[in-house]
């Protein structure tokens, strides 16, 4: 699942390969990923004959302003893509929604999954106007942090998940943030000493940009791609995700994996505490 590092490495390539451009055709063939809209025809119309003005990012969601004041917001959900391709080159399956430029290139939204989706709006939308800060927007200290975390109860790892604690974190984050940071999942928030939210800052803040400067990382399965159809590289300096029983590269000790509600939790129990 594409997180805050997938999702701001298809950003930075949006804006420079699509800032400016005008949409020239959209063209729907999957009605899902426009779920949002009554009829595919509505988010066509809404999206032809618009120029893109700048390309943001809130948490997961790339959020596309339109030069007339709305708003393209994309969510790439389990397993979405977005790709540039030529307007000759072959389209590949499950490419439900097309976008041609007026430049002659094409937006192709690819996603076999079809838990993403595409969808135009003029305003704040319920799931933009729930989601918490965005931790590399946001989060200027340890002190930023510690006013978040305040008394709260929760144990670390769903907390950090949560996106109206913090916006774009996941699964595979969680896990490497805090074991950077020596903390174990399950702690609460309220249990951390001023020294361990510093460290949990200076970790999540660092581990983001490091994923950031390798382009995200795509796992086994390989779903996550970047707008030129590319893997990004930061899986192979995961410190704990998805290596259970091989060695913490701090202790050496086996990496455990534990499960809670369907999701597995990756960390050393030498290291974390
Ligand atoms: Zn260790």
């Amino acid at each position: 699942v594409p997180e805050l590092p997938e999702v701001e490495t298809v950003r930075r390539d949006l804006a420079n390969e699509f800032a400016g451009q005008r949409v020239k055709r959209a063209e729907v063939s999957g009605r899902r990923s426009v779920r949002r809209h009554g009829h595919e025809q509505e988010f066509i119309e809404r999206l032809e004959g618009r120029r893109i003005d700048g390309v943001g990012r809130r948490g997961k969601y790339l959020v596309v302003a339109l030069d007339n004041g709305d708003v393209l917001v994309v969510h790439l959900g389990m397993s979405g893509q977005l790709l540039r391709a030529g307007a000759a080159d072959p389209l590949p399956k499950h490419a439900h929604v097309v976008i041609t430029f007026s430049g002659g290139a094409q937006l192709r939204f690819v996603d076999p999954r079809t838990f993403g989706q595409l969808f135009v709006t003029s305003g704040e939308t319920v799931e933009l106007a729930h989601l918490g800060p965005d931790p590399l927007v946001a989060l200027r200290s340890p002190d930023d942090l510690a006013g978040l975390l305040g008394r709260r109860r929760s144990r670390l790892k769903p907390l950090l998940m949560d996106q109206r604690f913090l916006a774009g974190i996941g699964n595979i984050y969680s896990d490497e943030v805090l074991f950077s940071a020596g903390l174990r999942h399950d702690r609460t928030a309220e249990t951390l000493s001023g020294e361990e939210v510093a460290r949990l800052y200076r970790s999540l803040i660092a581990t983001l940009h490091e994923a950031i400067a390798c382009r995200g990382s795509s796992l086994a399965d390989e779903q996550y791609r970047d707008l030129f159809g590319r893997i990004g590289s930061y899986q192979a300096l995961h410190r704990v995700y998805d290596r259970e029983g091989r060695p913490c590269p701090t202790c050496r000790a086996a990496i455990v994996r534990v499960k809670a509600n369907g999701r597995s939790t990756f960390y050393c129990e030498r290291c974390q505490v």
